[in-house]
């Protein structure tokens, strides 16, 4: 597809039959429509079904409304304003003793067949009782009985929310999480073994529209996205699912057309995983690339495609090298930096930082520490 095939596209919504799960964004181009570049996460959401007739009937009106405004501006118009509310983000409505009763509303599978494992993108239905901002986490409590304490439920598993406030629908009533399948694989035989599969993960990709879930939350503020500057430099840096509260930052910046914060600065994102059919909501973060090119950056790291430059395999640490005098100004200017994913993300980052701050004359500890103090670092790792 050509750059001005892109720029001349319109974004436009279509519902395929009357349900909501069914709805998907599509990118007209060229008199083509394709819903988007991985043929089997749309054909995976096609077999989805709503579970209510009061559903289908909400998200087809959501769905037009969207197309209307879409088509009048590049921004997607949110409701309701009072979540733009400046206060204070909500924490901890629901507690584990107390959770809430959310409708998984679709689960879809958002890597390709050559990823190593399944990541699905689940959405769920919250019908605005458990309002959470960007960069928090719900809590998930899985089904059945905790075996290290028999008779009692599970341990609530955190997930860091993958929407903006407004939900993947922009009526604030939905909430979407990027969830990993944990599978156990026996080291010896290397074959897998179902019952040391993860609980929650997997409870929550094999799950089905319309089934209840227990929800705590929301959680969280270390990851919370700093709006006082509209013109602020964002570096988020992600493995894997750790690129989840970046969609929700990354739809409030470029997708939504929120009353009260224009962003007019820069995100960039540096994203690893494994191979191209890992990459996670690529097509999105591709659309802001071409339609917000001052103000969006994207860099990818493939571990299993790529080379560094030693010849070894390309983590995200090796492009954070790549580009260290860039972002290391940027940290000097003032710049925010996350990073979010497998706690083994960070040894190799902190070290890669502490090599290019020698390398420049500087102590890595002593910028640390005054990045922690300006609230400039933000780490969320699991
Ligand atoms: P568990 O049942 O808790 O098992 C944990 C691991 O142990 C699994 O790998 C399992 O295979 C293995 N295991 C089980 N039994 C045995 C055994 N007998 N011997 C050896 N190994 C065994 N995850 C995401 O996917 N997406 C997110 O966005 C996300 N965000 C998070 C945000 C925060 C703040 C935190 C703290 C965590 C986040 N996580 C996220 C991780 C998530 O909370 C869970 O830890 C993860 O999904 C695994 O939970 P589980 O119930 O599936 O696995």
């Amino acid at each position: 597809m050509s750059h001005s095939a892109v720029s001349q596209a319109a974004a436009v919504s279509v519902s395929i039959g009357n349900e909501r799960s069914l709805t998907r964004y599509v990118f007209k181009h060229n008199n083509s429509i394709s819903f988007n570049t991985k043929p089997w996460s749309s054909s995976l959401a096609l077999t989805q079904k709503t579970s209510t007739i009061r559903d289908a009937k909400r998200y087809s009106n959501t769905t037009i409304c969207m197309s209307v405004q879409q088509a009048s501006s590049s921004k997607v118009n949110v409701s309701p304003i009072e979540l733009e509310d400046p206060t204070d983000p909500p924490l901890n409505l629901y507690k584990p003793k107390d959770s809430y009763t959310a409708k998984i509303v679709s689960v879809e599978r958002v890597v390709g067949p050559k990823a190593p494992g399944e990541t699905c993108h689940i959405v769920i239905d919250h019908d605005g009782n458990l309002p959470y901002w960007e960069g928090q986490s719900y809590g998930v409590i899985p089904p059945g009985e905790n075996p290290k304490k028999p008779g009692a439920p599970h341990n609530v598993r955190l997930y860091s929310i993958a929407s903006t406030r407004y939900g993947d629908f922009f009526d604030g009533k939905t909430a979407s999480l990027c969830v990993r399948r944990a599978v156990y694989y026996d080291p010896e035989t290397g074959k897998e073994d179902p019952s040391k599969n993860g609980v929650c993960s997997n409870f929550l990709c094999d799950s089905k529209p319309g089934d209840k879930i227990q929800i705590t939350g929301p959680s969280g503020k270390v990851m919370l996205l700093p709006e006082n500057d509209p013109n602020a430099t964002h570096i988020m840096i992600a493995t894997g699912t750790g690129v989840a509260p970046y969609r929700g930052y990354l739809r409030r910046l470029f997708m939504e057309n929120v009353p009260n914060y224009k962003f007019g600065g820069l995100a960039w994102l540096f994203l690893g995983v494994a191979n191209t059919d890992s990459l996670l909501y690529d097509d999105e973060f591709s659309k802001y690339l071409k339609d917000h090119p001052d103000n969006f950056r994207f860099d990818k790291a493939l571990s299993r495609e790529e080379k560094n430059k030693k010849g070894g395999k390309m983590y995200v640490q090796d492009k954070i090298e790549e580009y260290s005098d860039e972002i290391f100004k940027l940290l000097d200017n003032g710049a925010h930096i996350y990073f979010c994913g497998l706690k083994g993300m960070m040894p190799g980052i902190q070290d890669t930082l502490k090599r290019v701050a020698e390398e420049r004359g500087e102590s890595w500890d002593a910028k640390l520490s005054q990045l922690r103090k300006n609230k400039q670092w933000h780490v969320e790792v699991y």
